[in-house]
Order: structure tokens, then sequence, then C-alpha cells
């Protein structure tokens, strides 16, 4: 069966959703293929974190993505209730990025002073002033940096509403389609191939998330992304625990409605599989113990694993293949990708009108940026 459209977007987690919907939104003609269950992969794993300040311990490309996407959040939320009736259960009551050592209060004053500079907003608080707004947290904890605009999203309802906000926009949403192949002719994408169908193009979005690689390496470019599994898990408590996101060296505890408190998330370089271990579980309670020590006494609800896509510099690949015109790549969020959802939906929908955004730093996130790097060229990831 031929089909034909604007533009095929490969993956239906949280990236590809997003540019489906930012494309819909423009007119575009839009099918989105997923092959498995949306949103089934990393994007419903995700704590859900809008930590554009909280991840960010350096000035750079990252952190002018970051903000940029951050600052979307609100107006999106109404656009995508209004659209598909989905609240993305965006809260903002910002963050607590906390030190238990000199070390780590050092360091954090450094991050202040670096973002301050930068026109953001954050500031040291003490253990004692902590523990006066988050009663829980434990004596152990020597300060941390409050910063009031980081928030959080409920991660796998962004995902859906993203797909069904650009379903209701006229896109088409495909379920359990496996793109087997591009179609590449003479310096063009001419559409994909799918185990049912070949649908013509001449434009293809690979989101793909950490399975992006496989896929492009067929139009010679390499993007060696790479997984850095991560298992979290949830309780539930009659008063909530906490109000705020606490944020930690190796641990976080994120709040959700209902009393539930997501604790996230251990990091595992290059593993495949998407187990919970208990050791992993086992890690995350001792850490988060020493954050919140009331953590015990809550009562469990769930864990859960999933693969964040890493790439070799922490950057994700954006943009246009050099080599195919019309093959544009948005792949390799790392632990960033629910936050940087929004600005990546923006910037493809851009492509696809061939406009440019000349205030992001966009030559950082080339996709052809490690094609000519010895290691990956000898196949070392
Ligand atoms: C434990 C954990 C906690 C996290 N917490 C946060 C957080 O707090 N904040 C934040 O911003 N980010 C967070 N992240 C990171 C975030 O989840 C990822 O960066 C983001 O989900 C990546 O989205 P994606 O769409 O690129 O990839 P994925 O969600 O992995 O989606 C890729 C999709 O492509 C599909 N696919 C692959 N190959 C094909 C093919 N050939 N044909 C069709 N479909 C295909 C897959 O089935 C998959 O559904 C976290 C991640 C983990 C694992």
């Amino acid at each position: 069966m031929r089909v034909d459209c604007d533009a095929a977007i490969i993956g239906g987690g949280v990236i590809g959703s997003s540019i489906a919907y930012h494309m819909a939104k423009r007119g575009k003609k839009v099918i989105l293929l997923e092959r498995e269950r949306l949103a089934g992969q990393a994007s419903s794993a995700a704590a859900g974190m809008l930590a554009a300040q909280a991840e960010m311990n350096e000035a750079g490309p990252l952190f002018e993505l970051a903000r940029r996407s951050r600052a979307m959040f609100p107006e999106l939320a109404e656009d995508l209730k209004q659209l598909c009736g989905i609240d993305i259960g965006l809260v903002q009551k910002g963050m607590f990025k906390i030190a238990l050592t000199s070390e780590e209060e050092t360091e954090l004053h450094r991050i202040i002073d670096f973002q301050c500079a930068a026109g953001e907003k954050a500031e040291w608080m003490s253990g004692e002033e902590v523990r006066r707004h988050e009663i829980e947290v434990s004596g152990d904890v020597r300060g941390a940096m409050f910063i009031p605009d980081d928030g959080q999203v409920s991660a796998p309802d962004l995902s859906l509403a993203f797909a069904k906000s650009a379903a209701s926009l006229g896109a088409q949403i495909r379920e359990f389609t496996e793109v087997k192949s591009l179609i590449l002719e003479k310096g063009n994408v001419a559409g994909v191939m799918t185990q049912e169908d070949t649908i013509y193009c001449d434009r293809v979005v690979v989101a793909s998330g950490f399975w992006s690689g496989r896929l492009l390496e067929q139009a010679g470019c390499k993007t060696p992304i790479y997984p850095v599994k991560g298992e979290c898990f949830s309780v539930i408590s009659e008063v909530p625990l906490i109000r705020s996101t606490i944020f930690s060296h190796g641990c976080y505890l994120v709040p959700k409605k209902g009393g539930r408190t997501l604790i996230g998330a251990t990091m595992k370089e290059h593993s495949y599989d998407r187990k919970v271990t208990l050791e992993g579980i086992a890690t995350l309670l001792e850490r988060a113990k020493r954050l919140v020590p009331g953590i015990v006494h809550a009562e469990w609800e769930k864990a859960w694993a999933g693969l964040r896509p890493q790439t070799p510099d922490g950057l994700p690949y954006l943009g246009e293949h050099s080599k195919w015109k019309g093959l544009f790549i948005a792949a390799g969020h790392y632990r960033n990708g629910i936050l940087l959802s929004p600005i990546t939906g923006k910037l493809a929908a851009d492509w696809a009108e061939g406009k440019e955004d000349g205030k992001l730093p966009m030559k950082a996130f080339a996709v052809e940026r490690h094609s000519d790097d010895p290691i990956v060229k000898a196949g070392v990831k």
C-alpha cells in the first residue's frame, strides 16, 4: 500500500509525539509511527522533572535549550488541555538541590552564581531554612540551592497529550508499526518502509530515542546513542512527605498527586534490559532515607525502569543531515527529554518550514558532529 504525507516521524515517545503535535499545529500532514505502544519506553519511566537549572552545572548550549523549553510549559499545558482534555500535571513549586557535604555546598554556591548571572532565580538556604519549608527533610542536610522556577509534570500524561492533541489536529498516529528502513534517493529522503507499507514523504524525522542510531546507520550517519538504565520506585503516604522536589546527587524525590512520592533514579550505562533489581531499589532507598527519613513509613506502590538515550557529549542530536535532504534527527535527550520536548517539537516544526531559530546555538547539536570521531568510526562506544 502506498501512503503520502508531508512528514513521517519515527518513534512515539515524548520527542516524536511533541514533533507530531507541533507540525500538525502548523497544518502539516504528518504520520507518527511507533513500533510498540505510545510512550512505552523512557518517556513513561521519567520522573517528569523540568530541571532546567537543577540539572545544569555549567553555562552552555544545553542550559540555553533547557531554559527556552521550560518557559514553554505553562502555555503548552493550557493548549494540550483544551485540545485533548489531558491535564499534564504541571506543578511549579520549585526544587531544592541539596548539599550534604561542605564540598557540595561550595559547588552549589558556584552554580547559584553562574545561574543568577545568566538571569535565573536561585538562592542558598541553610538546613534550618530548608526544614522550615519541608519539615520531613533530615538534619544531615547542610543546606540547598532553592530553584523557584524548576517544576514538574506527569511524564506519561505529557507524552499522551502530545500524541492525542496531534491526532485532534489531523495527525495519523500508528502504534505497533515498526519502521524497517529509510527510503533514500539521489541525496533526498523519500519516505520510510514499515512492516506493512511504504510511506512517501519528503521529510522524515528520526525520533526513536536510544534506537535511532540503528536506522541512521543506513544513511551513513553515526549517532552513537547508548542506553543509561534508570530504576525508580514510588510510595504513598496519607500526608504528602514533601511539597517541592528534593534533588540530590544520586537520588531525587518528586511529590505527585494523591500523596504519591516518586524516588529516582539509578544510572547504569550500556545496560539494555528494563529489569528492576533489588540492588537498585535498596541503593535508592538508602539515599532517599538520608534525605527524608520518614519515607520508611510510607506504603510501597511500585517500581519500574527505563533507558535514557545518551550521547558521547551529553547533547542531543537536533537538525538535518547534510547529505540527505529532508532527513532530520531529534534524539539523544538523555536525562532531560521531558523538559526538552516542547523546544524540540518547535524546532522540528521550524525545520519543516525551512526556518531556523537564530537564538539557539544549534551548531552544538549538529547531527554529524560524531561522524568523523576516530573512536566512533572504530565502532568503540
Ligand atoms: C528513570 C528515568 C527518569 C527520567 N526522568 C526525567 C525527568 O525527570 N525529566 C526529564 O526531562 N527527563 C527524564 N528522563 C529522560 C526522558 O525520559 C528521556 O530523555 C525521553 O523520554 C526520551 O524520549 P524519546 O521520545 O527520545 O525516547 P523514548 O521514550 O525511548 O521513545 C522512543 C520510541 O521510539 C520507538 N521506536 C524505536 N525504534 C523504532 C522504529 N524502528 N520504528 C518505530 N518506532 C520505533 C520506541 O519503541 C520508543 O517508543 C528520565 C528517564 C528515565 C529512564
